[in-house]
């Protein structure tokens, strides 16, 4: 069995209840939640003028693969209408892959862990409710250190 950690976020429509239906989806497709975060209000990242986002984060255990991981999270984003007009921008799911066990995938379209989430704070905070001791497998260090260290800048 495989260990996954998916961040989630929404900043459009009915945020809590596509996070909802995104929680049922992602039940439906072979994926076994285990733990859920606290889900935060926050304030845009990148492009800041759009709606304030819901985030959170996942713990579920899987036998698909990361890649298959990969396609169903983009099929239920495509199912709950995300429609992605720009980097960065506005949308009813996010459902992003952070961790995959202690495995590392660096491909066009497949970068595990999440290459930018020791620089985010939306990340890092619902991680840390939910595995604070799981240590990034390049930069050697628990979710709890990074939070730490992004918290002194
Ligand atoms: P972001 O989540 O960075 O704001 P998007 O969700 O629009 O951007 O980007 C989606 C694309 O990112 C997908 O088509 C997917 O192939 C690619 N991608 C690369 N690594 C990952 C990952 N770890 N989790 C989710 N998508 C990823
Ligand atoms: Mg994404």
């Amino acid at each position: 069995m495989n260990r996954v950690c998916i961040a989630f976020g929404s900043n459009i429509g009915d945020r809590y209840g596509a996070v909802s239906d995104a929680f049922k989806l992602i039940e439906e497709n072979r994926m076994k939640i285990l733990f859920k975060s606290e889900v935060y209000e926050t304030e845009p990242y990148g492009y800041t003028d759009q709606p304030t986002f819901i985030n959170g984060a996942l713990l579920v255990e899987t036998e698909l693969s990361c890649r298959e991981v990969l396609t169903r999270l983009l099929a239920i984003e495509k199912d709950l209408g995300r429609v992605r007009k720009f980097k960065w921008g506005p949308r009813i799911i996010d459902l992003d892959i952070i961790f995959y066990n202690q495995e590392i995938y660096d491909e066009e379209d497949l970068k595990v862990p999440h290459p930018d989430m020791q620089n985010r704070m939306f990340v890092l905070r619902p991680l840390n409710d939910i595995c604070p001791k799981y240590v990034h497998p390049i930069l050697k260090k628990s979710v709890e250190e990074m939070l730490k260290e992004l918290n002194k800048l």
